[in-house]
């Protein structure tokens, strides 16, 4: 696939669904791709990109930024707390906010730095000891303390295990989005961003499906 295609696969999935496409935002993850990679996608129009790594984000998009002023850069890996400095100064939305260190560690470097970033918090839907996110039950108490701290938590975001069925995740995590009251949703990459969207996904994360495979 390429860009175009994910794009009419997104428009086609979103009439499927009734829904408008605006309504979905194309998150290209370009984690591991070259520059050169990223500089044709914004070449064809595409400004939100994600990253999950600081340190290859901090190297790749202050150049870039220079020429795309207006580039939305996504953090959607693991974020150390001793990392938190660095991503509050690179990224421009958090989307992996999953425990009450990381949670207070942002609230305070955004006030440090007056970039009061829009979050997600990521959900250990499968319960997978090995992957970020917070479980389903401990979500509440969790809200709480982003909410005490001032951060502004605007959506869930989730990575179903990759060995299951992605509609049970999707579903779930769109259940617990509406239980607690926010309005989008981060779920959806190559293989399933069709079924994300109807289970109501605001943002959809696409690497390989328009950058090709990654070399790792
Ligand atoms: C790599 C990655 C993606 C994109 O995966 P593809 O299968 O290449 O589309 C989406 N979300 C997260 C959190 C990732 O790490």
């Amino acid at each position: 696939m390429t860009l175009q295609s994910v794009r009419a696969e997104i428009a086609k999935a979103c009439q499927a669904a009734v829904r408008a496409p605006e309504s979905v935002t194309l998150v290209a993850v370009s984690k591991s791709q070259p520059i050169s990679a990223i500089e044709a996608a914004l070449q064809e129009g595409q400004r939100v990109f994600g990253e999950n790594k600081v340190q290859e984000a901090e190297t790749k998009f202050p150049a870039l930024r220079k020429k795309y002023p207006d580039i939305e850069l996504h953090c959607i890996g693991y974020l150390q707390t001793n990392k938190v400095k660095m991503a509050v100064g690179i990224f421009d939305v958090i989307e992996t906010v999953d425990r009450t260190s990381l949670a207070e560690a942002l609230a305070i470097e955004m006030k440090r730095q007056h970039r009061f970033l829009p979050c997600f918090v990521q959900v250990n839907t499968g319960e997978e000891p090995q992957k970020g996110g917070i479980a389903p039950r401990d979500l509440p108490a969790l809200l709480y303390v982003c909410r005490d701290a001032g951060l502004r938590i605007e959506g869930l975001m989730c990575i179903p295990p990759v060995d299951e069925d992605a509609d049970t995740h999707f579903s779930l995590l769109a259940k617990l989005a509406d239980e607690v009251g926010l309005a989008k949703l981060s779920m959806g990459m190559s293989a399933d961003f069709m079924t994300a969207i109807r289970y109501g996904t605001t943002h959809v994360r696409v690497g390989s499906a328009i950058f090709g495979e990654r070399n790792f």
